[in-house]
């Protein structure tokens, strides 16, 4: 049975920590690198509903996306939702493990798990290219196998995605034609102005606001937006993070059990429509 040092070695081959920018907090959180991992839950968020999901199915090691310390802490005391989540672990000897910006820029990564999930088919290539090696990056731009309306590509971005309260907004003319589409998994604010240079049709990412996107369609002429859930757009990920876990170790004589977390753990779980409120 492999160790927890063991997965760590096999994680980091794909997701360097070198790679991780520089504000962020990537690896390994809790555990004993001696102990055996047998079972393995993926989910975006360290919160309390995955470490019980992880607790109830006997996982011994969490690999989540999202750092829990992203800005380090002076106590790890249960009183408050990361101590106690920190305590639940260690408690039941699960390991938490994180790969964060080093999994954004992988290839294959976060987007490219995206990009296939809202139906994008050929090669893809990094929206924004990493400078030491231009295989990897932030992004990816691809293209649909026959253009189609803003609308159609919308609803089917949105059927290939998990279902979240939100749905997906967007931003554009609905007729327009679309066939090249760049996606970012994640907040992608920072990249409107190189999708813009890229010039795909559409740009589909998350946690977009008010003021870029609105200044962004007043320039005319570049791509539609379409801002998804963030949980939503990094969730594909977790399948082809697990199964790559899973052949390599096979390849290697190792058995581990994966597993992905369904749990919708976006922050947003409802929504009301002007109407409903009066
Ligand atoms: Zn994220």
């Amino acid at each position: 049975m492999p160790t927890l040092a063991d997965i760590v070695t096999e994680l980091e081959s794909r997701y360097d920590p070198r790679w991780a920018e520089s504000w962020d907090a990537v690896g390994l959180v809790c555990g004993d690198p001696a102990a055996e991992v047998r079972k393995i839950l993926f989910a975006v968020d360290p919160v309390a509903v995955v470490a019980e999901e992880a607790l109830d199915w006997g996982a011994d090691l969490v690999v989540t996306h999202h750092p829990l310390y992203l800005r380090g802490t002076t106590s790890v005391a249960a009183t408050t939702s990361k101590g106690r989540l920190i305590h639940t672990l260690i408690k039941n000897d699960i390991g938490l493990f994180t790969a964060h910006t080093n999994a954004d820029v992988a290839d294959p990564g976060v987007s490219d798990a995206l990009a296939r999930a809202v139906g994008l088919t050929g090669p893809l290539v990094p929206l924004s290219p990493a400078v030491d090696d231009p295989r990897r990056g932030l992004g990816r731009v691809g293209s649909l196998p026959e253009p189609v309306t803003l609308a159609e590509f919308a609803g089917q971005a949105a059927r290939g995605l998990p279902a979240t309260a939100g749905g997906l907004r967007v931003a554009g003319d609905p007729g327009r034609a679309v066939q090249r589409i760049a996606v970012s998994g994640g907040s992608g604010d920072s990249l409107l102005g190189t999708a813009r240079a890229a010039g795909v049709d559409v740009f589909l990412t998350a946690d977009l606001r008010h003021h870029p996107a609105s200044e962004f369609m007043e320039n005319s002429g570049g791509p539609a937006l379409i801002d998804a859930a963030h949980w939503a757009t990094e969730w594909p990920w977790l399948a082809d993070a697990a199964h790559q876990l899973a052949s390599a170790s096979a390849a290697r004589g190792i058995t581990v059990e994966t597993r992905v977390s369904e749990t919708v753990t976006d922050a947003w779980n409802t929504t009301a429509k002007c109407e409903d409120l009066t």
